[in-house]
């Protein structure tokens, strides 16, 4: 699954949202064979298109698409000198495909603020700032090989110009994610700030419903996706049953839970999409990347589905939901067979014609 890293200073809030996420187990009981560690959490990609389809094959389950968040504990000013961040540290945060960072926008004089006062921008400067001196510590060690490869000719010289070019962006303070550098050439250094980021703002209550503040905040940001939340919201509304979660939510002007945004925007931000499947047993999302073909998605079930792939019989889901069952789009003309180069498009409705 996608798995999404969370960073942040102390106090900012992590643990308070990382508490909300591993207390919406709604996954590990469908997920029997899923090892639910405690530095990890699951949210559902919310899809309403699910519902529907359970209605219409009379699903016994629902399933959709889970995003995982894995709890990178660790980073303190300072964090990347001496000793360095740890490996367990790092092994975290390289697993991840995109990072989160929580940054504190709440007031509150009994929680101490690790440098005195609370001051987004000089947090996430403070974060970036150990992310991009563990990649240059990465960067120079891994120069010093390449210096000697490209002397034997044991490497392009493209590998060596692009751990320059990554080098100085580092250095100028950049980072890797916001530059248009491709880094195809040393994928292997796993630059840590070379993954999409994303940040989440936890924030009073009140900050939710100011418009000008969650602009400013969003500004700081840009080009990167903004979160705002109130984590402790958040360790309260995984506690009320659906309905009363709604009206908790609405009452604070938001139409979405800080949860299901981080799960919808973690799709978004790393070009995700899903498809459907559905019948009997169970609706279904499966994630696969915008622009998969045909194959490839079928291979998000299982590797023989791409491997022995035949063609699938599709239905987009809104011509679904029209004709009322699979039998009614198919004499209707909606059920489309496609091919090994077919393109998924959202809202497809799938089912596999695969060799074993
Ligand atoms: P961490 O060190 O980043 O994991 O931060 P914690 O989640 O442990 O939070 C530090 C303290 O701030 C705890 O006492 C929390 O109860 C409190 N806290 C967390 N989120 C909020 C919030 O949104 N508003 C307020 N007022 N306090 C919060």
């Amino acid at each position: 699954a996608l798995t999404i890293g969370i960073v942040g200073l102390p106090n900012v809030g992590k643990s308070t949202l990382f508490n909300a996420l591993t207390r919406n187990q709604v996954l590990a009981a469908n997920y029997p064979f899923a090892t639910i560690e405690p530095n990890i959490g699951v949210v559902n990609l919310p899809d309403s298109r699910l519902d529907k389809l359970a209605e219409i094959f009379g699903s016994e389950r629902i399933l959709p698409a889970p995003v995982s968040f894995v709890d990178i504990a660790g980073i303190v000013r300072g964090a990347s000198e001496g000793e360095g961040l740890g490996n367990q540290f790092l092994a975290n945060i390289r697993e991840a495909d995109a990072i989160a960072q929580v940054v504190r926008g709440f007031e509150d004089p009994d929680v101490v603020h690790v440098d005195g006062d609370v001051n987004p921008a000089s947090d996430m400067e403070t974060i970036n700032t150990e992310l991009i001196i563990a990649d240059l510590q990465t960067i120079d060690k891994a120069l010093v090989r390449y210096e000697k490869e490209l002397k034997s000719k044991k490497i392009d010289p493209s590998v060596v110009a692009t751990a320059k070019a990554a080098q100085g962006a580092l250095n100028d303070g950049k980072l890797i994610s916001l530059t248009d550098i491709d880094l195809e050439p040393i994928k292997e250094l796993g630059l840590l700030t070379a993954k999409p980021f994303l940040y989440v703002f936890n924030v009073d209550e009140a900050v939710l419903q100011d418009r000008a503040k969650l602009d400013e905040l969003a500004a700081l940001v840009a080009p990167a996706k903004a979160i705002f939340l109130d984590a402790k919201i958040e360790s309260e509304l995984i506690e009320l049953d659906p309905e009363d979660a709604a009206e908790m939510l609405a009452s604070t002007g938001q139409e979405e839970s800080g949860l299901d945004q981080l799960a919808r925007i973690g799709f978004e931000t790393l070009g995700l999409q899903t498809y459907l499947t559905a019948g009997p047993k169970e609706a279904r999302a499966w994630t696969i990347a915008r622009g998969s073909t045909a194959p490839q998605a079928a291979g998000a079930i299982h590797t023989d589905f791409e491997k022995g792939f035949i063609k699938g019989e599709i239905i987009s889901f809104d011509d679904l939901v029209e004709a009322g069952s699979v039998a009614e789009a198919r004499s209707k003309g909606k059920a489309r067979m496609e091919g090994k180069d077919y393109i998924m498009q959202d809202g497809d409705v799938c089912e596999w014609r695969f060799n074993v």
